[in-house]
């Protein structure tokens, strides 16, 4: 479909966080045209595709950042909305493990961090209440957060990209934005059609959810992105799979607690809703957004997981999928929070920016779309 010349509001990125953009906005004024643009033939196309798909609890981040609150208060919005379109999810729970006087230390500061969050849920699992639930791993301590689970993240797009059609959405696949002119009111963005010709479509109000280009995107507007510390760094996930066979020996999502700065958060143990046992991801700053996955892992994705779930057989481990991350920190800096900006400030009313939506963006994209709403409505 082609957009019209015009729209009072064009979000472009159709990962999840754009599709819950147009749907929340298009759901809150209906008088409003929205057209979603995406350079792919279809949604999801790209990080929102190529991840662990965990409903976050929101025990990880620090107390009043934007990734704890969005979290926090995306987890139930997302299994409320799961039951409601009947979404495959399942609320599975996670346990966190530690084998170490180290790690032992970080469940104490995950304890406290949750509390600070708003998550009272989380607790510590007694060496029998462990040994019920998950008799084949091993840990000398544990946590358990009930509300931790996993989702369909390709039915959840779906439904919102179906909400947004019901609700008036004009989406325009395979269409590149690639020039953003300053109006008096509003912007002018240049775009490639499917066909390679140029095209412009004028908006009142421009909603940046990029992904990886988001910074890039944020530039065609005039934004500095060194100086308004946009900048993104790729930070690559692999993923291996395990067999079937091994899926049933766990009944919960097993992750080790993070150690150092959040890169990510350890290779931990995941089961998708098929049934299948998936590993990762790890974390890789890499300059190219290359979805290939390095076999030679498989030795240090085998020893991570090994502590913890002793049966495994590094032979069983398969190269399976890779995702990337668009990180606001680069190697080696410090926590970085979400970016979701009205430019306001910058003499660009109008624009909202999306920048460095890593994880727990999916958890969170009910969350973030209502606060991008309340930006601009
Ligand atoms: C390895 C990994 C594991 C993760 N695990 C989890 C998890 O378990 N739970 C969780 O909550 N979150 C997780 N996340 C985070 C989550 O996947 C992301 O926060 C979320 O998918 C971001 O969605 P998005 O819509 O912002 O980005 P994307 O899905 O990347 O969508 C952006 C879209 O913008 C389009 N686009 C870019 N530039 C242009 C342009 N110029 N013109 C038109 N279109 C353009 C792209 O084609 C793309 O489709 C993980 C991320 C990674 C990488």
């Amino acid at each position: 479909m082609s957009p019209a010349d015009k729209t009072d509001i064009l979000v472009v990125g159709a990962g999840v966080i754009g599709l819950a953009v147009a749907a929340e906005l298009s759901a809150r004024q209906p008088d409003l045209s929205v057209v979603l643009m995406e350079r792919h033939e279809s949604f999801g196309r790209e990080t929102s595709s190529r991840n662990s798909e965990v409903i976050h609890a929101g025990i990880y981040y620090p107390a009043g950042t934007l990734k704890a609150k969005l979290c926090v208060e995306g987890n139930p919005l997302l299994y409320q909305f799961c039951q409601k379109w009947a979404i495959p999810h399942r609320r599975c729970g996670k346990i966190i493990v530690a084998n170490s006087a180290e790690e032992s230390a970080s469940l104490d500061n995950l304890l406290d961090q949750a509390l600070a969050n708003g998550v009272i849920d989380l607790v510590e699992l007694g060496f029998s209440q462990l040994n019920a639930l998950e008799p084949n791993i091993r840990a000398a301590r544990a946590l358990l957060s009930p509300s931790t689970g996993i989702v369909d993240s390709h039915a959840l797009m779906a439904r919102l990209e179906q909400i947004c059609l019901q609700n008036g959405v004009l989406p325009a696949y395979c269409h590149l934005v690639d020039l953003i002119e300053i109006l008096s009111e509003g912007y002018r963005v240049h775009f490639k059609n499917p066909d390679g010709s140029s095209d412009t479509l004028d908006c009142r109000c421009l909603v940046n959810c990029a992904g990886l280009q988001a910074g890039r995107l944020a530039a065609l507007a005039g934004i500095d992105p060194d100086r308004a510390l946009y900048r993104l760094h790729l930070c690559k996930g692999e993923y291996f799979s395990l067999p079937r066979a091994r899926a049933s020996l766990i009944n919960h999502l097993i992750y080790p607690p993070p150690l150092h700065e959040l890169t990510g958060l350890g290779i931990h143990a995941t089961k998708t809703l098929d049934g299948r046992l998936r590993l990762g991801p790890n974390a890789k700053y890499v300059t190219e957004e290359d979805y290939t996955v390095d076999p030679t892992c498989a030795g240090d994705f085998y020893r991570a997981a090994r502590r913890f779930l002793p049966f495994i057989d590094q032979r069983d481990l398969e190269p399976e999928m890779a995702g990337i991350r668009p990180k606001l920190s680069g190697p080696g800096e410090s926590f970085r929070d979400f970016v979701i900006q009205e430019e306001f400030g910058r003499k660009l009313p109008g624009l909202v920016n999306l920048i460095g939506i890593e994880s727990p963006g999916l958890t969170a994209s009910l969350s973030i779309a209502r606060l991008v709403a309340r930006l601009i409505c």
